[in-house]
């Protein structure tokens, strides 16, 4: 049995060890990563249900590294998380965001928004507000044309100072929406005291058997509430035509997902946004 257990530890220690190799590769090249233009910031549309009209886009960020290729943030952001390289690499992607604005405005495209993901670790960062209103400027926006997703599960760790947060970035104009509503943390009762103001629906409860007559009551139930607290509704994570056709008889305001189109490079959405200018 000794020896088992021994064999066992070493197994767990050579995994640990290479999973600590790799984390600290990463580290040692993230920040040569950014300088060389490895990030990528990709953009997926949103369109508005009532009309099919294109409304905005999410920016996710893609690494392309010269080793081991395209990486989703599955696979980077939980570690710049910890390591805290996620507020800079945030910064990168809210500039692209507002020079992508800027440069299609001048082309004379009509884009309404860029929702940028916004760290918990950025919500501690004292100087937010003023990151945020200094990025705006340079590039001549109103500050209403850059949405910020804030996940549910950051609203919950500190409530009291995302409150305070959060509201000084809507008295300041910027659109905030609660990304992954419903995945698990908050409480409805909270939910009323959080400042936002777009609801964006986890996608687990738009892929779940939504034909189950209790998911349509959630559902229904969800885009009532919201109602009742003048926010507007985005879906994400919408594949199918029937997904879709639900949440448009539900009232939802807003969809994203692969039934639409996948998130793609900036070149690939102003191709896009061309043809939607043209309809
Ligand atoms: P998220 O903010 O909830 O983003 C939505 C994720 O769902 C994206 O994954 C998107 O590609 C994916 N998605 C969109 N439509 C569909 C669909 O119809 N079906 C399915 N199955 N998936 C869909 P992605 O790009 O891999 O990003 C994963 C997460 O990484 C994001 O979740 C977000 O939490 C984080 N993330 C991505 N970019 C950034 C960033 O620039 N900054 C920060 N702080 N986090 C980011
Ligand atoms: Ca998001
Ligand atoms: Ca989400
Ligand atoms: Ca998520």
């Amino acid at each position: 049995i000794k020896g088992q257990y021994g064999k066992h530890f070493a197994v767990y220690d050579d995994k640990l060890r290479k999973k600590l190799l790799l984390e600290q590769a990463i580290t040692d090249s993230m920040e040569d990563a950014l300088e060389q233009g490895q990030f990528e910031v990709y953009l997926q549309p949103k369109y508005r249900i009532e009309d099919n009209t294109l409304s905005g886009a999410e920016a996710l960020i893609r690494w392309k590294h010269p080793e081991f290729g395209m990486q989703a943030p599955g696979q980077f952001i939980p570690l710049f998380e910890k390591n805290g390289f996620i507020t800079k690499l945030d910064q990168f992607v809210w500039d692209r965001a507002c020079a992508m604005l800027q440069e299609w405005d001048q082309k004379g495209h009509h884009l309404p928004s860029i929702s940028a993901n916004v760290s918990r670790a950025d919500i501690y960062n004292v100087e937010l507000a003023e990151i945020l209103t200094t990025l705006v400027k340079k590039y001549g926006l109103k500050p209403s044309r850059l949405h910020l997703e804030i996940t549910e599960s950051a609203y919950t760790e500190d409530p009291d100072q995302i409150i305070d947060t959060v509201s000084g970035l809507r008295d300041l104009g910027f659109i905030v929406e609660m990304d992954d509503f419903g995945s698990g943390y908050s409480s409805l009762n909270m939910l009323n005291q959080m400042p936002m103001d777009i609801l964006k629906l986890d996608m687990k409860f738009i892929q779940i058997e939504t034909a189950k007559p209790v998911h349509q009551g959630i559902l229904r139930f969800i885009m009532g509430l919201a109602r009742s607290m003048c926010l507007s509704v985005i879906a994400e994570g919408v594949e199918t035509k029937e997904q879709l056709e639900r949440l448009r008889q539900y009232g939802c305001d807003y969809v994203q997902g692969y039934y639409f189109a996948k998130p793609m490079p900036c070149d690939e959405f102003e191709a896009l946004m061309c043809q939607s200018d043209k309809q």
